[in-house]
């Protein structure tokens, strides 16, 4: 929302600006402004809000991966076993992955850390895909597509599951906590 009034940026008194920071709201010229995901900050209000941000230690990222991705490879056989409905529950394994993630970390936050959440999430879900991969071509080499476990929606499963899974995670992760 730019306001139609007319201020002086804090920093430039002889500028003239429409724009205030939304969260202090002191008028910023256009140099000042930076804009982030909310709206238009000033420098001061974004380097504050970058130090709430991020409070992970590397033991988080070091306990992160393998929970996500242990929660992730068990998600993922569920959805293979039951195949379109992989599509209603990668949300709540998604929301399951991202508070376990939270719990172990000690609710501390940075986005490397949402982004290790969503990378081991898919990276979890490895194994499945090689599983239907190598059961389908196997069955289809040595079997003539005969005795299918697998067909090809599997791998679409699997997939999706991977995609809607990691982007929850790292969605939920990155939302909460996000008072300023
Ligand atoms: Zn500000
Ligand atoms: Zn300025």
């Amino acid at each position: 929302m730019i306001n139609s009034q007319t201020f002086y940026c804090a920093n430039h008194p002889n500028r003239e600006t429409t724009l205030r920071c939304n969260k202090c709201e002191k008028p910023i010229c256009v140099k000042c402004a930076v804009l982030t995901p909310t709206g238009y900050r000033c420098k001061e209000c974004v380097s504050g809000q970058q130090k709430v941000f991020e409070t992970a230690i590397s033991r988080d990222y070091i306990l992160a991966f393998p929970i996500a991705a242990i929660l992730s490879l068990i998600g993922s056989f569920i959805a293979l076993s039951i195949g379109l409905f992989t599509i209603l529950i990668s949300p709540i394994a998604g929301a399951i992955i991202a508070e376990s993630v939270r719990f172990v970390t000690g609710k501390r936050r940075s986005p490397k850390l949402f982004w290790i959440t969503a990378i081991a999430v898919i990276a979890g879900c490895l194994p499945a895909a090689l599983f239907v991969l190598i059961s389908l071509v196997g069955t289809a080499l040595y079997a003539g597509g005969r005795y299918m476990v697998y067909s090809l929606p599997d791998v679409i499963w699997i997939l999706a599951y991977a995609g809607l899974t990691a982007s929850t995670a790292y969605y939920r992760l990155r939302g909460i906590n996000l008072r300023l």
